[in-house]
Parts: structure tokens; sequence; C-alpha cells
């Protein structure tokens, strides 16, 4: 084949060809924590510093983890990736690898509230720092960096309130002053956004989401060039947040169906954002596919698909807020995303329910706002649903 293989095709076979090599068609589970090598020299060899064989001990990882690795890192058009046990896992494990002693981290107050947690409370015992800009200061860093400033971290689409950050903008500044990047893609995906040919240095997700795809697994990765994804894996070697070779196989199935289940989301999330826009208890719906959504432009320029998630501002506060939450018959009130049930949760009680009001306006998180993951479901269902739990506010 001469042709680059696209995204539907990559998820399922790779570059790979395989043909009467007796190879199973679905990848093998390796569930041994221990390998047996052919003879004392071999594994001398293994176990020699520089050596690359990583077959030798479940930490060093499995064939169908590299399998894994390698799809990953094409779906993202990256040379290397590495799964972890968690999304955290791999962001913690990521921003530790870019970082030193003395440098800081420059970001927006719009993050996952853990990797909120890790910038704000756990990289000072690393003697590490992080600061918060607003997204527009990214555009123009001349009066914003600092000489301690090293990388610059984000998220677009944001958690949870669906602002978009324009890549090549930021990327255009950290170049500028000779910083690296990285985006956590959760949210989009790689078939909706690959921040990495758009000159972004790293890539890393909570893999428990759109590419686990079926809220059974807990899973990260971390994507970039192959001396970062080296100098990663050597961490995670000493630190040991390493993923299951069941998740591993649980991965290897749910990607192969990431693009129809990321395509019909998209879908699906265009039709309730729609709809949600016409219910008169309904105050704002962020949702970047919407042609008069403030990010529409930017998102339509780096993005291939909107995305399944929604944020939705009710009338009222909290209350209202949990009133509608509880009242759903068919969506389900729960934490996480990207899976094929839809989800709606209130970020003021979970996801940020340690910011203090001041820091929730800072990430521009209301009391009114429900999260919403778009599943599978038909959508009129999903839209029925909704309406019939925003009457009863
Ligand atoms: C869930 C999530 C994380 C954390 O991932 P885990 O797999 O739960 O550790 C990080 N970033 C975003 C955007 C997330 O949604």
């Amino acid at each position: 084949m001469t042709t680059k293989r696209k995204p539907a095709t990559l998820a399922i076979h790779g570059t790979e060809s395989r043909r009467g090599k007796n190879e199973p068609v679905s990848p093998p589970m390796y569930h041994s924590s221990t390998y047996v090598l052919q003879d004392s020299e071999t594994v001398e060899a293994a176990m020699s510093p520089g050596s690359d064989k990583r077959y030798i001990y479940q930490r060093y990882g499995n064939p169908s983890q590299d399998l894994l690795e390698k799809r990953m890192a094409l779906l993202e058009e990256a040379e290397d990736s590495m799964f972890f046990a968690s999304g955290m896992a791999a962001i913690t494990t990521a921003v530790l690898s870019v970082m030193n002693a003395g440098d800081e981290v420059l970001s927006i107050p719009a993050l996952y509230g853990q990797t909120l947690n890790f910038f704000k409370k756990e990289l000072a015992k690393f003697s590490m720092s992080a600061r918060f800009v607003a997204i527009d200061e990214l555009y123009d860093l001349k009066n914003i960096v600092s000489g301690k400033t090293k990388l610059i971290y984000f998220e677009t689409p944001a958690n949870p309130n669906m602002q978009v950050v324009d890549i090549e903008r930021v990327v255009e500044q950290a170049k500028k002053f000779g910083l690296k990047t990285m985006i956590d893609n959760t949210y989009a995906s790689p078939i909706n956004q690959r921040p990495i040919p758009l000159g972004t240095d790293y890539v890393v997700h909570s893999a428990t989401k759109y590419l686990g795809g079926h809220s059974d697994v807990l899973a990260g990765v971390i994507v970039g060039d192959k001396n970062f994804i080296d100098t990663c894996r050597k961490r995670s070697h000493m630190y040991g947040p390493v993923i299951d070779p069941f998740n591993v196989f649980l991965l290897l199935r749910s990607m192969s169906t990431l693009e129809v289940r990321v395509k019909r989301q998209n879908e699906n999330a265009l039709k309730l954002a729609e709809a949600l826009k016409k219910h008169p208890n309904v105050e704002v719906v962020n949702y970047p596919g919407l042609p008069d959504d403030p990010y529409h432009e930017t998102a339509k320029k780096q993005m291939d698909g909107f995305g399944g998630m929604i944020a939705v501002d009710v009338k009222g506060g909290k209350k209202e807020a949990m009133k509608v939450a509880d009242s759903f018959e068919v969506i389900l009130n729960a934490v996480s995303l990207g899976g094929v049930e839809t989800l709606a949760s209130i970020p003021v009680i979970t996801s940020h329910i340690w910011l203090s009001p001041d820091e929730l306006k800072e990430a521009k998180v209301t009391p009114s706002m429900i999260r919403i993951s778009v599943g599978l479901e038909d959508p009129d269902d999903l839209i029925e649903d909704f309406n019939q739990a925003l009457d009863k506010i």
C-alpha cells in the first residue's frame, strides 16, 4: 500500500501486514509477570544498560503493549507513545520528565481537577512551580515568560467549560521563547484533533475516556518523540505506574472502534447542543460545534470534529443543576466521560469540588454548570430525556 492509511484503518491494523504467520487476529493478553530467556548470556545482555529488550519482566512491558503504543503513536502522528495505569500517572510522569528543579510550568486555570492539584500543591516538593494565565495571554508571551518558564501545558477543549485554545498560536509563541508545549488531548481524542503535527511537543490522554470508551478501563498515555518517550519509560520503570495487561487487551479492542464511536458522538453532541439551546430553562450552551460559540472558528481550524462534550448552564444555581441531574431517566449522573453511555456531572460538586469560589471564577466554572459526555444512544431519546429533566426546574 503506497497511500497513507487513514485513522480508522490505523486503529485496527496499525501499519502491520499480517500474512500467513499463524498470528492470532486478536492480540493476546500477556498475563505473566516474568519471562524465560534462552540462556544466561541473553539474560545478561537484556539486563545491561542500553539494552532495548523489554520482555523480561511485566514492569518493562509486553508485546501487546508495544502494539497498542505503536497504534496510538500512528493515530497522533507521533514517533512513539507509552501507556500508563491512569491518565494522572501519564500526566505526572510526563510533566516530571520535562521539568527540572527550578523550572516553572505556565498553564490556564481550566484544567482537570487533579492536574490542577498536582501543579498547585505537589510541584513545590520538587522545587518546581506553576503559574496560571488567561488563554489570551498565551498568545503573546513577551511580558509573561520568566527565566524559569520551561513548559506550557493546557487542555483544549478545556475541562469542563469547553474553552478552546488556538494550538498553533501558542506553539508559535512557545518556539519563539524556547519553551516546550504539552497538551491534554483527552476531550478531543486523536480522531478529532492531533496536536503534534500542529507543532506541539507532547500529548497526554486519560485513556480511561474516549480511547477506552466503555467505562471499564483506567489508563493513560503519553505521546511524543522517541527520546522523550524513552525518558518517560525509564522514569516509569523506577516509579512503576505501569498499565495492567488486561487493560492493554481492552484498549486494543476499544481503539479498533474509536473512529466510529467518536464520529457518532460528534453527531449526537451537535444535535443535543442545538436542542438544549431552545429550552427556556437553559442559560448558555458551551459547545464549539455551535456556529455562534465564541470558540467555533478556532475549533473549526484545528479540529476534524467538535467532540462529544457539552457544558450547559441551566437557569438558577447549584440547586437547579442538581434537580436536573437527578431527574434524568436515560442519562446517568456520574463522573468520567467518553463512554458509550451519556453521563452528566456537576463540576462544582465533583471534579472541581476543591476549588474556592475565586478559583472557580478564574476557571470559569459556574455552580449551575452541568457537564455532559454524550454517548451512543439515539439522539432523540437524549433530547427527550434532557427536556423532561429541564422542565422540572
Ligand atoms: C479524567 C481526566 C484526567 C485524569 O485521568 P485518569 O485516567 O482518571 O487518571 C486527566 N485529564 C482529563 C481532561 C480528564 O478528563
